[in-house]
């Protein structure tokens, strides 16, 4: 099976600075949550919205003398992340502590995995369009808990401590810095949630802050980045900083941008770029430094003494790989393959799985180009206009097949069709039912069709004369037919008898 099609690599993106051209670099580190009902090493619920503070349990709290307990669902979300991005998965990795005092980080540190991850080298392909695509290495996918939550938007004098997502586990995916643009950043992440909400390790929900990118920006003069990617050595790339907790692809480029021209006002004035993690503002449009760049000893990692290493066996791993769904590329290429799609019409299609799956109900055994059309023209169209998603369409795929076999057997025109979609979806019933309760039917019967074609020839002779000198007028003769029809005239038998009558 064809994994993904062929693809170009795009250019990466030019920013004219004062003196010099510029190229950007960035690698993304995805802090992804686990879908899960518990948390990583404690039973609590990970239910979004309960009130505050009524799911913590005493490991959550930090009360003393309490013992993790690893969820071995997170750990095989997790492996099942792993084998989805194509990555090695380690059958040995361990927790580390990363010490840090947060006032809504009870156990004043937090469990991660620095220097045994779970998850090795991987691969994301960046779709940048049809035939392009950017291939995005991945470090290592790592295993940690997220912190509380502080609230100081509540009260003018106090502030507040929701320990609800203390202890939910995360999954930080961490890329290397092959991403060159805005553009591919914000693509990246498209990608990135595509690929977790087709595996189910990830609801991929942004706006809850299930997903969130961290976004690493560096500039280098032209030529710089080739000479990392030959030797792996960092130091022919700029020096980076991280803009924190992004949450939207608006906004990441827009950080992106404003922050690549920050760093070149900075290089081109002779100064240097200092490596720390800056926060975007959307209002005022750029980035502001939250704190210098902490390195790994300043956490003071060391392995969590409470925690055993992880092992786990490459039968169980063999298990959740046989269990994986077809991903996006490979179904993407079969789409274009199978049913004679487009590229771009099969990256629409296979943006989710269940837009996929209804899809491909539909045009089994049927003309795979007009299914395309349907469920992208009409269908998600419609369904756009009520803000609804396919889980909600009120038109089955058995209908909406059944409006397309209509079509096929010349029942009924491409136009009625649309309105006989129309009835389907805010009425119901059955499509074949409706047409003949409704009088719908295509007339194909040419005695009737003669009829009208005739009557129009005799009450129009100025047009039949123009029409002789010039052919292409025959299309008003058609037009004015399928109008006194109702459309319901089978427009190829109307086109054949009046061009048959008018002796072109
Ligand atoms: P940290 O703990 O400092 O965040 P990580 O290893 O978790 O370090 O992540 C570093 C991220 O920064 C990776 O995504 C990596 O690709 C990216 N990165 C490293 N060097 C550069 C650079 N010069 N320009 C842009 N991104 C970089
Ligand atoms: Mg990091």
């Amino acid at each position: 099976m064809l994994d993904h099609l062929a693809f170009e690599t795009p250019k990466p993106k030019v920013i004219q600075g004062a003196k010099h051209d510029w190229e950007l670099v960035i690698g993304m580190e995805v802090h992804a949550q686990v879908a899960s009902n518990a948390k990583l090493f404690s039973g609590a619920s990970t239910q979004f919205g309960a009130e505050p503070n009524s799911n913590v349990s005493f490991i959550d709290a930090a009360m003393p003398g309490m013992l993790p307990v690893i969820n071995e669902f997170c750990v095989e979300q997790a492996v099942r992340t792993g084998l989805g991005l194509n990555a090695q998965i380690n059958l040995v990795s361990a927790f580390d502590r990363k010490n840090y005092f947060y006032p809504d980080l009870p156990q004043g540190y937090q469990i991660s995995q620095l220097y045994h991850p779970i998850v090795g080298e991987g691969e994301v392909i960046v779709d940048m369009g049809p035939g392009v695509a950017r291939r995005v290495q991945i470090e290592r996918i790592h295993l940690e808990q997220d912190a509380g939550k502080s609230i100081h938007d509540m009260d003018p004098a106090m502030s507040f401590v929701d320990l609800n997502r203390t202890g939910v586990a995360l999954m930080e995916i961490v890329s290397r810095p092959d991403i060159r643009g805005p553009e591919e950043a914000a693509a990246y992440v498209v990608k990135m949630r595509q690929l977790l909400r087709y595996l189910g390790t990830c609801d991929g929900n942004m706006q809850n802050g299930n997903l969130r990118a961290d976004v690493n920006v560096s500039v280098c003069r032209p030529g710089a980045y080739e000479k990392y990617q030959d030797s792996q050595d960092f130091s022919h790339l700029g020096t980076r900083c991280e803009i924190k907790n992004m949450n939207s692809m608006r906004f990441i480029q827009a950080a992106i941008e404003v922050e690549a021209r920050r760093q070149i006002g900075i290089l081109e004035d002779g100064g240097e770029v200092v490596q720390e993690t800056r926060l975007y503002d959307p209002d005022k449009n750029e980035t502001r430094s939250m704190r210098s760049k902490e390195e790994a000893h300043d956490y003071r990692y060391f392995p969590c003494p409470d925690l055993l290493p992880l092992e786990i066996e490459q039968a169980w791993v063999d298990g959740i790989e046989a269990s994986l769904p077809e991903l996006p590329d490979a179904k993407k290429a079969r789409f274009v393959t199978e049913f004679g799609i487009t590229e771009y019409d099969a990256d629409v299609l296979t943006a989710e799985a269940e837009n996929a799956a209804y899809f491909e109900d539909v045009a089994k055994g049927r003309d795979g180009k007009q299914a395309a059309n349907w469920v992208i023209n009409e269908l998600f169209g419609r369904l756009k206009k009520e803000d609804h998603d396919i889980t909600e369409s009120p038109v089955s795929t058995a209908q909406l097949g059944a409006i397309l076999d209509l079509i096929a057997k010349g029942d009924i025109s491409g136009k009625i069709a649309k309105d006989l979609f129309e009835i389907v979806y805010t009425e119901g019933g059955d499509p074949a039912q409706i047409v003949e309760d409704r009088g719908m039917k295509q007339v194909t019967d040419t005695g009737a069709i003669e009829a009208e074609v005739d009557k129009i020839i005799a009450e129009n002779p100025a047009q039949v004369e123009k029409a002789k000198q010039n052919p292409k007028l025959a299309g008003w003769f058609v037009g004015q037919v399928m109008k006194a029809t109702g459309g319901k005239a089978n427009p190829a038998a109307v086109n054949q008898l009046v061009q048959a009558k008018l002796g072109l």
